[in-house]
């Protein structure tokens, strides 16, 4: 099979990139480099400093093309762009704000900051959802396997190890807490063997995913190397390839006249011909990100390898939390041949307090959204809640019998059984998250709860012998 993907390659046309771009540098800045970010020198001092400060905590990368591109300096700070890569005062309580600022302000040394950083970030839930504990499959010896995540069977994640960053950072990352170099939390593979001998033995996978950080950081070669043994036969049941991205918002230039982006369009080019389903997931946010020739380009680069392109991304207060941007984006992606396909829900991590949207107010976002698109964008799911049990969806706000209810429903779930089958909880106009939820009608547990215990206990007993 791999014998004759290659001749096939031989014959396509390589670089099936319009315009002809041209190489691009890559410079990127870092908390350290705040100083030196040209539009920046234009704000205040005041807010400057906030922007320290709040670096110190949450992790803070941004490049010259998301600073030149996407964000609109005449806008700022309400520029959704500029929140989804630069720190706000806001995004830390006012207590832990006011902590680090006065250290700053007077001058503490490295490891007293540094103690009281540590201590704001293990108050901001940095790991959520249980991921390490319940996620990780473990070998036959109950060995967890670092790097790996399988929580639903078709699909198994993977992190390789060097694609644990980003080209840019999200305000609201989730997995902010491996950015900020807490090695614990860090899920990461260096090995590929790992990954194909667990495939091997896991013929129920159909679907990997790559995820991160970005993958789409780490050199072609690398990405080759866990990508090109699954045209062997013995993955024959590994169908789809998912590979998790935000290149095509922060650096389209990765798919266009970056290093080696020729080698990454023939090597996806090459997955495709091979027979498998290439999926790019997008992570977007605003139809912004969409809206410059880079990334266009760079959409139409990876369209010309056969790989389709899905978009993702959560909705967050301050970036995009009205349905008139959600309607614009999924136009926008349909017409640029991307398929819409998930909406979700802030994870409860990080600066939530910031990003947060009620759930009934992410329903009437989703819903208004829906109501001004075809059909052909209405493929987007949600908005989900990525929770332990599994994804779930709120369908909607209703009343039963004069009790006003959500309506959910899970769309992924560690029992394949529980997906599909619509469940209701008492109306909580504050709720953020699956947990701030109780059962309606008077019960006293979801339908699924008992079997959830009885999963996770399972699972924390083997991880332990
Ligand atoms: C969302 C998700 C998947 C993929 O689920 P699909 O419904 O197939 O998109 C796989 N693993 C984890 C941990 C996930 O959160
Ligand atoms: S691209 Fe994804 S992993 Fe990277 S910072 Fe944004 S949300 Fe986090």
């Amino acid at each position: 099979m791999p014998q004759q993907a290659e001749t096939i390659i031989n014959q396509w046309p390589l670089h099936a990139v319009d315009g002809g771009y041209e190489m691009v540098p890559f410079k990127v800045y870092t908390q350290r480099d705040l100083d030196k970010i040209e539009p920046l020198q234009k704000l205040s001092e005041a807010m400057r400093f906030e922007m320290k400060v709040v670096s110190s905590v949450l992790p803070f990368r941004v490049n010259q093309y998301v600073i030149d591109e996407l964000i609109d300096w005449d806008n700022v700070p309400a520029d959704p762009m500029f929140q989804l890569t630069f720190p706000q005062r806001g995004m830390l309580s006012a207590e832990h704000y006011d902590t680090i600022a006065k250290l700053i302000q007077d001058g503490a040394d490295k490891a007293t900051l540094a103690a009281a950083v540590n201590e704001v970030r293990q108050a901001l839930n940095p790991h959520p959802a249980d991921q390490m504990e319940m996620n990780m499959p473990l070998d036959d010896e109950g060995n967890r396997l670092d790097g790996m995540q399988h929580k639903y069977r078709e699909t198994v994640l993977f992190f390789p190890s060097q694609g644990q960053t980003c080209h840019a950072y999200c305000t609201f990352c989730f997995r902010w807490a491996q950015f900020v170099g807490d090695k614990e939390l860090r899920i990461a593979a260096s090995e590929a063997s790992t990954l194909h001998d667990y495939l091997k033995a896991h013929t129920e996978v159909t679907d990997l995913l790559f995820t991160g950080g970005d993958p789409m950081v780490m050199k072609t070669k690398h990405l080759a190397a866990y990508l090109e043994p699954l045209l062997e036969p013995e993955f024959d049941h590994i169908q789809t390839i998912r590979i998790g991205t935000k290149a095509l918002t922060f650096w389209p230039h990765r798919f266009l006249g970056a290093e080696d982006a020729g080698e990454l369009i023939d090597l996806l080019t090459r997955m495709v011909r091979a027979g498998k389903h290439v999926a790019v997931m997008g992570h977007y946010n605003h139809w912004k990100e969409m809206d410059t020739d880079a990334a266009r380009a760079a959409i139409r680069a990876i369209r010309s390898t056969g790989a389709v392109i899905r978009a993702q991304g959560p909705l967050i207060a301050h970036i995009n939390d009205d349905p008139d941007v959600w309607a614009k984006m999924w136009k926008m992606q349909v017409k640029l041949g991307i398929i819409p396909y998930y909406m979700f829900v802030e994870r409860d991590t990080g600066a939530r307090g910031y990003f947060e949207v009620p759930l009934e107010r992410a329903w009437e976002i989703y819903r208004e959204a829906m109501q001004q698109v075809s059909g052909l964008a209405r493929t987007a799911r949600g908005p989900s809640m990525s929770a332990s049990p599994g994804k779930v969806e709120v369908q909607g706000v209703t009343e039963i019998k004069g009790e006003k209810v959500f309506v959910l429903r899970f769309i992924q779930g560690r029992n394949p059984d529980w997906i599909q089958r619509p469940f209701f909880a008492k109306y909580n106009p504050d709720a953020t998250w699956l947990h701030h939820l109780e059962p309606a009608f008077g019960e006293e547990k979801f339908f699924f709860e008992d079997e959830y215990e009885a999963i996770r206990d399972e699972r924390i007993d083997a991880a332990q012998t």
